[in-house]
């Protein structure tokens, strides 16, 4: 599999606010993507985690069709308080919080939290770029958000080794045999762990991954809407 190891097109030591703060800006080599990171070893976990979301969109014709930037932050510019990281696509860029961050915002109630600080990061990171590609590849506005996190999530747990999703998440049901009618705003509000895992699960199953997400796209395949 091809590396997207940093590439050193730039490098060095931007000072930001009050304080000096040293930081690490280079371009991933194999996704078009400058990371701002507060370290080197940040930047190569960024440029990795990209990589592999981007090795399991390319294949369902989704990809980044310009560059983009990528921060490692303390604290979101971008999203609310309560997100781990954000994409905004009027400036291309996503914020991401930096792994000490993730762990003090994500609290103990979430599956995730059960992963390593590392593991979480680099999945916020593939879950983030899902978007990207998404904004770049297709007009996210014709799908809905249910659409749009189902393959957020299910990218988001496929960057991670599977024996760390099951130690987190427990046992991941049958993708095959979940209907549509899994997939609805509802449970991504109210039970967002339940709603990845079964994204997973479901990307995951053979007769699913791409074919599935190809059918979204072009409207073969919709999850049902709640509401009148
Ligand atoms: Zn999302």
């Amino acid at each position: 599999m091809r590396g997207f190891r940093p590439l050193a097109l730039t490098f060095g030591l931007l000072l930001q606010g009050q304080g000096a703060v040293a930081q690490e800006s280079m371009t991933c080599d194999g996704a078009p993507i400058v990371v701002n990171a507060p370290s080197d070893q940040l930047v190569r976990q960024s440029c990795e985690a990209a990589g592999r979301a981007l090795a399991l969109l390319r294949p369902c014709g989704l990809d980044l069709g310009n560059t983009i930037s990528l921060a490692v932050v303390d604290t979101l510019s971008l999203g609310s308080d309560h997100c781990l990281g954000a994409y905004d696509c009027n400036a291309d860029r996503i914020e991401v919080l930096a792994p000490g961050s993730l762990s003090e915002t994500l609290g103990t109630g979430s599956a995730f939290a059960a992963l390593d600080e590392d593991m979480i990061f680099q999945s916020v990171v593939a879950h983030e770029v899902t978007h990207a590609a998404l904004t770049h590849t297709v007009r996210p506005a014709i799908l809905p958000v249910e659409a749009q996190e189902y393959l957020a999530y299910a990218v988001q747990l496929s960057v991670l080794p599977e024996t760390a999703v099951d130690a987190a998440f427990g046992p991941s049901p049958d993708g095959s045999a979940l209907d549509h009618g899994s997939f609805n705003v509802m449970i991504l509000m109210m039970a967002p762990d339940a709603y990845a895992l079964r994204a997973y699960a479901h990307f995951q199953a053979p007769e699913h991954g791409c074919a599935f997400v190809e059918g979204l796209i072009s409207g073969l395949y919709r999850f049902p809407q709640l509401g009148p």
